[in-house]
């Protein structure tokens, strides 16, 4: 046998030889025990291995054999209860005889390990053997929990090791799942030495009886509660996910796609005409259709590992793990052509005489700061797609034509938030003209820089209302002549959250809550309030921090000097690639400069006739 040298195994290796070593140290046949009782333990163990207790939401099994052990120890002491360990576990061993006989010998040597120190620690502080007794409970509360420390400690050094788990997460994962039963289970063991003080046999065997009871109710439930779950999580209509869960798997694989840095893309389908097609046929044979294409998306999807799920109405969507946009775009084409060439009852009454849909896709990005911003552009893709005629797939491109018909709105949106800024800065005259200042170079850096009308119509409005959430720091704090105290600082730092929190309450402004939000960040991850570094922080919260940090160094603050442009424009470089992203600071320097020769007075015009 090949035998590999991982620290798991390693670990495994070592926990057997001391587990083995200690049992043999101390293992001594009980002169005078009862081999009746010692057997019964044993076949209680057993039978409560194979009747365990089943925890959700993932099923997690909790044997109540620790139970067993531990009233073994507090009635009889270290000996008896090695020897009932034993016994069971070369009965277990028998039967189980498929099970790597390396695992049989982990289990026992922790096991081992575990009634072992339990027991010391039970009469270290002088507990004593035999029927329950009140002066012993402080023992058998310590005795208690070193069995459970032991028992996280021992199995969870090993998942580490594994690296199945993440030290933190399993842990938590431990901690909030099984964390009472488990105790309650330990408990239970002083309940099996109250239960076995008349007689034995009689109370180990009501005791099994109970627990062998409740493993079968507790199976019962946890089977409800996964036929819930999974009707909780399905459309009912299709079989299909559904939007809620969706979205639950969308978070999680955007965040599995960032960490291991994997493209993913999302898609967002809309059937073509499907009003018309219930019109003409009724809305049964409308749930016909919706269910035999939803089968069909099934199918093409699974093949490829890809998630679908019913959006909500005709609409449905895919999220595709390790997929780039362009493998994207030719899966969604040849969807497209079967749905096209696969006969539906009735499809000849449609438009295109088949049935069809229109569909976006969305490829996330590492600077994608949220899911809905995802499903926003995939959402703006799929419109794309309708305004040109349906039956179509659209790669979102920031170019396409929805956001350019959108664009128009702009004007009419940074006038109102204008407006608002100006009652919500009121007592706060210096955030108003420096939010306007920011603005209007941010109006002349997004045209600078060639962004897309979305990006650029974001960036805009970012940078006009980045600082709202200035309107919550006390006036003092904000007029504040000489430098801020740290407890001021750490207040003056809350405004990006606060202004989150405002922007987060109107669903048209979302796009602006990374700005708002993140544009305290540093490229160098020393910012807040996340202390995000590099292409983690959004693009557009990155280009904020540039031209947000050059007007307050360029203009008077209440706590600081002001800074001529020359030196301002040598903190920029200075500060390139530490507090900004070093691939706007040059573009930025030369608007600057251009300004500067042209006239600042010019400069100002410029910005004026965007607005007006
Ligand atoms: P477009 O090509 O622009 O998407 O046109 P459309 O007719 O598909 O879209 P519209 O939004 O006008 O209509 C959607 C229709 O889908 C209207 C609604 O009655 C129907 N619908 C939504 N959910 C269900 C459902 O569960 N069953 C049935 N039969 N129809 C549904
Ligand atoms: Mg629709
Ligand atoms: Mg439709």
């Amino acid at each position: 046998m090949r035998i590999i040298r991982t620290p798991a195994s390693i670990y495994l290796f070592s926990i057997s030889v001391i587990g083995l070593l200690f049992f043999t140290f101390l293992i001594k046949i009980p002169q005078h025990s009862d081999w009746i009782v010692m057997f019964a333990l044993s076949g209680s163990i057993l039978l409560l291995n194979y009747y365990t207790i089943l925890i959700p939401p993932k099923g997690n099994s909790l044997s109540m054999d620790s139970s067993i052990y531990l009233a073994s120890i507090f009635l009889f002491g270290l000996h008896s209860t090695l020897l009932v360990l034993l016994i069971y576990s070369v009965i277990f061993a028998i039967i189980q005889r498929k099970i790597a006989w390396w695992k049989h010998l982990f289990n026992f040597s922790v096991y081992s390990l575990m009634i072992i120190c339990s027991y010391y620690a039970f009469i270290l502080i002088d507990g004593f053997t035999g029927p329950i007794s009140v002066k012993n409970i402080i023992p058998y509360l310590l005795s208690i929990c070193t069995y459970f420390s032991l028992n996280l400690l021992l199995v969870g050094v090993y998942f580490v090791l594994e690296a199945t788990e993440n030290i933190i997460n399993f842990f938590k994962e431990i901690l909030k799942e099984t964390t009472a039963t488990y105790i309650s289970t330990l408990v239970l063991s002083l309940v099996l030495v109250i239960l076995m003080k008349p007689n034995h046999l009689f109370g180990l065997s009501l005791f099994t009886v109970i627990a062998f009871l409740l493993s079968l109710a507790f199976k019962q439930h946890f089977n409800l509660f996964k036929e819930i779950s999974e009707k909780a999580n399905k459309d009912f209509l299709t079989g299909l996910n559904n939007h809620g869960y969706f979205k639950e798997i969308l978070e999680k694989e955007v965040t599995a796609a960032k960490e291991n840095e994997q493209p993913l893309c999302v898609v967002i389908m809309d059937i073509d005409d499907f009003k018309k097609y219930n019109d003409l046929y009724g809305h049964i044979q409308g749930d016909h259709l919706l269910q035999e294409f939803g089968s069909l998306l099934k199918a093409s999807s699974d093949a490829a590992n890809y998630i679908v799920a019913r959006y909500g109405g005709e609409e449905f969507s895919i999220i595709m793990p390790n997929t780039d946009r362009k493998t994207a775009y030719s899966f969604m084409n040849e969807l497209r052509k079967k749905v096209n060439d696969t006969y539906y009852k009735g499809v000849e009454g449609l438009p295109y005489g088949c049935l069809s849909f229109s569909s976006g896709i969305a490829e996330c990005e590492k600077e994608t700061y949220s899911v809905s911003e995802l499903l926003n552009k995939a959402d703006q893709a799929m419109y794309a797609a309708k305004n040109q005629g349906k039956n179509l797939v659209q790669l979102y491109n920031g170019h396409s034509e929805y956001s350019v018909q959108r664009s128009l709105s702009l004007e009419k949106e940074l006038e109102e938030a204008e407006f608002q800024l100006k009652i919500f800065l009121s007592k706060d005259v210096y955030t108003y003209r420096h939010s306007k200042r920011v603005y209007q170079y941010a109006v002349d850096f997004s045209r600078m820089l060639n962004l897309s009308v979305d990006e650029r119509k974001t960036l805009i409005l970012g940078a006009l209302v980045h600082d709202i959430g200035k309107i919550e720091i006390p006036r003092d704090i904000l007029n504040k002549k000489g430098s801020l105290d740290p407890h001021e600082w750490e207040f003056m730092k809350k405004h990006v959250t606060y202004g989150k929190d405002i922007i987060s309450t109107n669903k048209k402004l979302e796009d602006l809550i990374p700005l708002v939000e993140l544009h305290h960040e540093r490229y160098d991850g020393n910012g807040y309030p996340y202390g995000l570094a590099g292409k983690s922080i959004p693009k557009l919260a990155r280009i904020l921090c540039v031209i947000d940090s050059f007007d307050a160094m360029t203009t008077e603050r209440p706590y600081q000097k002001t800074k001529t442009f020359q030196e301002a424009i040598a903190e920029l470089r200075h500060c390139s690639g530490k507090q900004f992203d070093p691939q706007f600071i040059e573009p930025f320097i030369a608007m600057i400069k251009e300004f500067e020769t042209s006239g600042d007075e010019q400069h100002k015009e410029v910005a004026a006739s965007i607005v007006n």
